[in-house]
């Protein structure tokens, strides 16, 4: 039996479908029958060409969920439940770490390990099914395997995403404490999702800075106490409005979701007097900022924090904030629309636009 996955030859050259062989599964190996994979900010990187290191052609696609389709002997998931085959599964799309070098054991930010290897990113399609944009998936011996839990459908769990993983990880970095009051920048996937999980985590007040229209009503949705447009307001008419919402004191926490080197400035000026600023937007390199030092952070005595890709805790919290939030926070409209393999450039120009907050993929249309 043959596979349909779409490949991405190489940077601004048009994804085509291409057919694979089913692969020989090795013990511990199995194979996944895709239900949705999505396209992301990354992939949209990677077409561009703006990620070092990608060994093209590549199948895109590193966040994916399905069913299981086969597995070579006993397969066990990341909880020690066996499983079976046409069990739901979401797996952590990071399959290697080294566990040796400096960022695996000292530092302890294995998010930083140099041989880290990510499904959809790093490994080459000649090596094979590696990554979601594909109809089935090849899961190694020792990836990461949860069982979706029953409540969670397949549309929450791929609308959330990669942006809902990055986003347990900024709620992480960012300490947030009850009553806190929020910023977030961006009203992307993970912004969207960074305002639900901020609420959550116990945000007396919540903004999301962003557009356009439909995503801040979306944003409110999510959680979002007040939206700032920012098709309608000028940087300084933001930066007033948060110190409105906040009795001139700012936000004790700035989240930045947008990737934009004008967001880092305005987001250091609403952050209050030692607060905390996370970056967890700049995953390319979208030129300089330019700050004040004295002004925006010595003098504040504010913490700034990166926030670099996520780990399986962060994978494993997902899962359970779907569970527990799925019936009242939309994560499923986040992914607004479905594309099959065969619309794929179409979807890459229209994520690249920012036009809706995330295309789906549904490797069995064409
Ligand atoms: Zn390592
Ligand atoms: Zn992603």
């Amino acid at each position: 039996m043959s596979v349909l996955a779409a490949v991405m030859p190489a940077p601004l050259v048009p994804v085509e479908i291409r057919e694979f062989p089913e692969p020989d599964l090795p013990p511990g190996g199995a194979l996944l029958k895709t239900a949705f994979s999505e396209v992301c900010g990354t992939d949209v990187h990677l077409w561009h060409g703006r990620l070092a290191g990608v060994p093209y052609p590549i199948i895109p696609g590193h966040v994916t969920t399905g069913t299981l389709d086969k597995a070579r002997g006993p397969l066990r998931d990341v909880l020690g439940a066996p499983l079976q085959e046409g069990d739901r599964l979401a797996f952590f799309d990071v399959h290697r770490t080294c566990g040796r070098c400096l960022a695996c054991t000292a530092h302890r930010t294995p998010t930083r390990c140099l041989s880290r290897r990510v499904y959809g990113i790093t490994d080459s399609a000649n090596e094979g099914l590696f990554g979601g944009w594909a109809q089935k998936v090849y899961l190694e011996p020792g990836v990461i395997i949860a069982k979706m839990p029953d409540a969670v459908t397949f549309e929450a769990y791929i609308g959330g995403g990669c942006g809902l993983l990055t986003s347990v990880h900024i709620i992480e970095r960012a300490q947030i404490r009850l009553g806190d009051t929020v910023v977030v920048q961006g009203a992307g996937a993970v912004g969207l999702c960074t305002a639900a999980l901020a609420r959550k985590s116990g945000a007396g007040r919540v903004i999301v800075v962003g557009a356009p229209a439909d995503r801040l009503a979306l944003a409110r949705d999510m959680g979002a106490d007040d939206v700032i447009d920012i098709d309608a307001t000028e940087s300084e008419g933001r930066w007033r409005r948060v110190l409105e919402l906040t009795n001139d004191i700012g936000a004790d926490v700035v989240v930045e979701a947008a990737g934009s080197p004008r967001a880092f400035e305005e987001g250091l000026r609403m952050a209050r007097n030692g607060g905390a600023y996370v970056i967890a937007g700049h995953y390319t390199n979208t030129g300089d900022s330019t700050i004040n030092a004295h002004e925006h952070i010595n003098r504040k005595h504010l913490d700034i924090r990166g926030c670099w890709g996520s780990e399986v805790g962060h994978f494993l919290r997902a899962l359970r904030a779907l569970e527990r939030y799925g019936a009242e926070i939309p994560f499923a409209r986040i992914g607004a629309r479905t594309f099959g393999l065969g619309r794929l450039n179409e979807a890459l120009e229209i994520a690249g636009a920012l036009e809706i907050p995330k295309a789906l993929v549904d490797p069995w249309v064409v």
